[in-house]
């Protein structure tokens, strides 16, 4: 196993990963790393959690103070595009901290808030731009911002960036980077449109595929609680009355559902916050700040916080629904189990779910296991399925 001290790191980023309290590269940091040092491009299988941020900011951090006189430069040398404007803000800090102690400088560029703050990032001359499409795109058209110069584009999250329909912005911008570049592209699946995309925007890449650890991940139990269509509020209150927690993530499928059960846990006096995408950007912050507190232990999402927010401490995942796409499961329970930390999955279905789960437990491989919640007053006798999975081809575990 590899120590940081074996990258090639400079001396200042290992001081830095130390004070953050990392011990060792986790894999993804251990194969991406070296190969963007020797600037090959990359394309990363990997989720949230896996460590990327930084897998791609160090030896981002190291290209662009190879020459100090550079960092002078006023446009950007090195653009980050993210799917979420939470995402945005997150990998900002995070770039922040990585880059502690160097005269880097960076703009975060998001929509749906005023532009004067970014518009002055930029001024003053950002080294690192971190951004959703729309809004980059939106201040290129108004030339307040040259990509012109860009060394170093990772895309970040593509397969996300794909869902939300930003093929075609996401193709512009590429193309308004320069030819000779650095490209990382980092999803947590690689379909054929993703292939599509690296075949023209990368340059003989490095596969890096380290989805298997993340799938696997053994601190987190998963439970199956089956229960008739209108019983799913009492079983779900039921289920966070009698659970030890220390936060829950409760995720629906609808905005509609996740502001009902809001109004619903809130009459019945828990402490809970709504984040969706009808709210506004403000108190989308304002939800994730008081969840990530302890204002609120409970925080009722969409799929919106399923992907690329590092939430820590999470102790419990609730699905209202059986997720539609099964990668959605995997994206929500990996807000829990985090960094070797316990977690359980909890799923609450109805009979009218069942091909969704038996997609979910075909993805993973394996049955999830069917629990009844004791003293619970079934209104009906709820239907065990258990379903046909196919057993795990190769379990490759978790470090
Ligand atoms: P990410 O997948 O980039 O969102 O990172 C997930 C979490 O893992 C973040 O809280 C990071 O600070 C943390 N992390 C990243 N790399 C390491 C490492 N080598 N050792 C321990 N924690 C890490």
């Amino acid at each position: 196993m590899s120590s940081f001290s074996d990258l090639n790191l400079p001396e200042i980023l290992l001081k830095t990963v130390e004070s953050l309290g990392y011990k060792e590269p986790t894999p993804i940091q251990e194969k991406a790393i070296p190969s963007m040092l020797q600037g090959r491009d990359v394309i990363g299988a990997a989720q949230t959690g896996t460590g990327k941020t930084a897998a791609y900011a160090l030896p981002t951090i190291v290209h662009l103070t190879a020459a100090r006189e550079e960092l002078a430069k006023p446009f950007p040398r090195a653009l980050i595009l993210v799917p979420t404007r939470e995402l945005a803000i997150q990998v900002d800090e995070a770039f922040k901290k990585f880059a502690a102690g160097t005269p880097i400088k960076l703009a975060l560029i998001y929509g749906g808030v005023s532009y004067g703050a970014q518009l002055a990032a930029l001024k003053e001359g950002a080294n690192v731009v971190v951004a959703t499409p729309g809004r980059l795109l939106d201040l290129q058209e108004r030339r307040q911002i040259d990509l012109s110069k860009i060394e170093v584009l990772i895309l970040d999250e593509v397969d996300r960036m794909l869902d939300m329909g930003f093929i075609e912005d996401v193709s512009r911008i590429i193309r308004l980077c320069p030819r000779e570049r650095q490209t990382l592209l980092f999803s947590a699946t690689i379909n054929r449109t993703i292939r599509e995309i690296a075949g023209w925007a990368l340059r003989e890449p490095v596969e890096i595929d380290v989805r298997s650890s993340a799938l696997t991940a053994d601190t987190i139990s998963h439970a199956i609680y089956p229960v008739p269509i209108f019983q799913k509020y009492d079983l779900l209150l039921a289920l966070l009355e009698r659970t030890r927690y220390n936060s829950v993530i409760v995720f629906t499928r609808t905005k509609r559902d996740a502001d009902r059960i809001t109004e619903w846990l809130q009459a019945n006096r828990i402490s809970v916050t709504t984040m969706h995408a009808d709210r506004s950007q403000n108190e989308r912050i304002a939800a994730l700040k008081g969840f990530r507190d302890g204002k609120y232990n409970v925080l009722v999402a969409t799929d919106i916080a399923s992907r690329g927010l590092d939430i820590s401490g999470v102790s419990h995942v609730i699905n209202y629904n059986v997720p539609e796409h099964p990668e959605d499961y995997v994206h929500r329970i990996g807000r829990t189990g985090r960094a070797g930390n316990e977690g359980e999955a909890f799923t609450l279905f109805s009979p009218d779910e069942l091909s969704q789960l038996k997609a979910i437990e075909q993805l993973l491989g394996k049955t999830i296991e069917r629990k009844k919640l004791e003293g619970f007053l079934y209104r009906q006798e709820p239907l065990m399925f258990n379903s046909t999975a196919v057993p795990a081809k190769k379990k490759r575990r978790n470090r």
